[in-house]
């Protein structure tokens, strides 16, 4: 286990070398669930080592764009061949960065690798249209372009895959990257760019500076030669992006908070509703974009779902993700614990049923890591804050109700609208819900949570600006159409006058 003392120092990736900080200055990153261990020091970078960062990529842009898309795509093709081949290494190294349990961050490196592929078959794919001219001898046609250096700033509780959905697709199209991670995962944004490194990625055309939010994420969403800043986290810091871009009218796609649903109808398979609910609830601690922190059910089966669900979450098993007994990890660091535990204390004063959980875990095995217990609360007004603000760990409100369009009501009455799920065996009924609920992702007899990277991904209201990610979607956002008109009349043609 490294100390302080003996863990090692990763540097900032710019223009195809690994430097160090301008200022000099580092910062530790420590394992949630043992905060003893070091994981390593990180740059803590500032305006001048984003700035180099940014020229590094403004420059190798001049030949990455000429790079023709399917030779791109080879180099992300052998950097998800690399990932599959270190995929045991980097999903431990995530578990002692992050915490979430290992079969989780198994999953996570595998998102990445799917995402790379992916959008490595996108290489070959980057259709445009050819249409009819209104006009004689005249061709008309539109292509993507890309647009140029890409901001990207990430979260760190999906560490490997969420700068993978923006990393792969903006290069695939010809666009290079500055990537800002979380302060909190820098480590496994490491091994992905290393894994493209090797596979042969020119230099300058990826760049990783470490560092926090106001140092090193706000300098890159205002720079001027970052045209396209992609985001995912709090929505919070969401606006604040928005606004940063807002002069320069850069492309902005923002991925932000949620407060997810399950609805359980009084039809519903319940020990399915209850697999879900335990899984959607406390997957990734809740600490999930699409965590499943409302479950609403009908009061004909309240009482019977309530009593099961509580027996699970009793037994969920937490401590340090290595252990292959453990079910669920610790929070991502003390304030977000913090947060975890005001919100206990908010739904006790709202008057809401406290069933399990509660507490913090800060003893024996869980002396040195940031745990709290699975906790539930029952009886749930839908007009409470446990009810109504993300709090990203591990804590689900239980709401009852009476019929069907009280429970979509309830869903839709968030300020967020990313995932909702309605577990109902009536099919008239899943697809009055599929219809009606508003959400970017909506499941039906399946938990909030479970992305497949070919399909888009985002959310509506305060979740999204608009934009999705994965899939096609990915590359809408970092391509610009370009349409083109050839006229082979040899004579001047008027369109809308000359067509009849
Ligand atoms: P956060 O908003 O605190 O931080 C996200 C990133 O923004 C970090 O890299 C951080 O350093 C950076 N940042 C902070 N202040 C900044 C500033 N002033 N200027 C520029 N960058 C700044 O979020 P988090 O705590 O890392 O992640 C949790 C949040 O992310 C939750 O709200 C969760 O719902 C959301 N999330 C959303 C999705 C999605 O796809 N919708 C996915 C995962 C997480």
């Amino acid at each position: 286990m490294a100390t302080a003392a003996s863990a090692r120092v990763y540097n900032n990736f710019i223009g195809g070398e690994w430097v160090d900080s301008k200022s000099g200055k580092t910062y530790e990153n420590r394992n949630p669930a043992n905060t003893d261990e070091v994981i390593g020091h990180f740059v803590a970078s500032n305006e001048a080592d984003v700035n180099a960062a940014v020229d590094a990529a403004k420059e190798a842009y001049k030949s990455w764009r000429l790079v023709p898309a399917p030779k791109r795509a080879e180099i992300l093709y052998r950097a998800a061949e690399i990932l599959v081949q270190r995929k045991e290494e980097y999903s431990k190294d995530m578990t002692r960065e992050m915490g979430k349990v290992l079969a989780e961050t198994r999953g996570d490196v595998q998102e990445a690798i799917d995402m790379t592929y992916y959008m490595a078959g996108e290489g070959r794919r980057l259709f445009g249209q050819t249409t009819p001219s209104e006009l004689p001898n005249k061709f008309a046609m539109s292509v993507r372009q890309s647009v140029g250096v890409c901001g990207l700033i990430t979260p760190w509780n999906f560490p490997m895959a969420i700068p993978s959905w923006k990393m792969a697709p903006a290069l695939v199209a010809g666009n290079t990257v500055v990537l800002k991670p979380a302060e909190d995962t820098p480590l496994s944004s490491y091994h992905y760019v290393q894994a493209l490194v090797e596979a042969g990625l020119p230099k300058g055309v990826v760049n990783i500076v470490s560092g926090d939010g106001p140092d090193a994420g706000a300098p890159l969403s205002k720079h001027k030669d970052v045209p396209v800043m992609s985001f995912t986290g709090s929505s919070a810091v969401g606006r604040i992006i928005a606004s940063a871009c807002a002069p320069d009218f850069k492309h902005v796609s923002l991925e932000m908070g949620g407060k997810n649903i399950i609805i359980v109808m009084d039809d519903a398979n319940l020990d399915l509703a209850i697999d879900g609910a335990v899984w959607g609830g406390f997957g990734t601690t809740g600490q999930r974009c699409t965590a499943a922190s409302r479950v609403a059910v009908h009061k004909k089966v309240y009482g019977e779902f309530v009593k099961r669900f509580v027996e699970r979450v009793k037994t969920l098993r937490v401590g340090d993700g290595l252990d292959p007994k453990i079910e669920m990890g610790p929070c991502i660091n003390e304030q977000q614990l913090n947060t975890v535990m005001s919100y206990v204390e908010i739904g006790k004063k709202e008057n809401a049923k406290l069933l399990t959980g509660g507490n913090r875990l800060n003893s024996g095995a869980h002396a040195k890591g940031w745990f709290h217990e699975p906790t539930v609360f029952g009886d749930v007004d839908a007009k409470m804050r446990v009810a109504q603000e993300e709090i990203f760990g591990p804590v689900v409100s239980v709401i009852p109700f009476d019929g069907f369009d009280e429970a979509i009501s309830i869903a839709n009455g968030v300020a967020y609208g990313l995932s909702a799920s309605i577990y109902t065996k009536n099919v008239n009924q899943a697809f009055a819900a599929m219809r009606d609920l508003y959400t970017g992702i909506v499941y039906v007899n399946a938990p909030t949570i479970g992305a497949e990277t070919h399909m888009p991904f985002g959310g509506t209201k305060q979740t999204g600006n608009g934009h999705r990610e994965a899939a096609g979607a990915a590359i809408d956002f970092f391509t610009e159409w370009k349409t083109l008109y050839i006229d082979y009349s040899d004579k001047l043609q008027r369109a809308q006058i000359d067509n009849n």
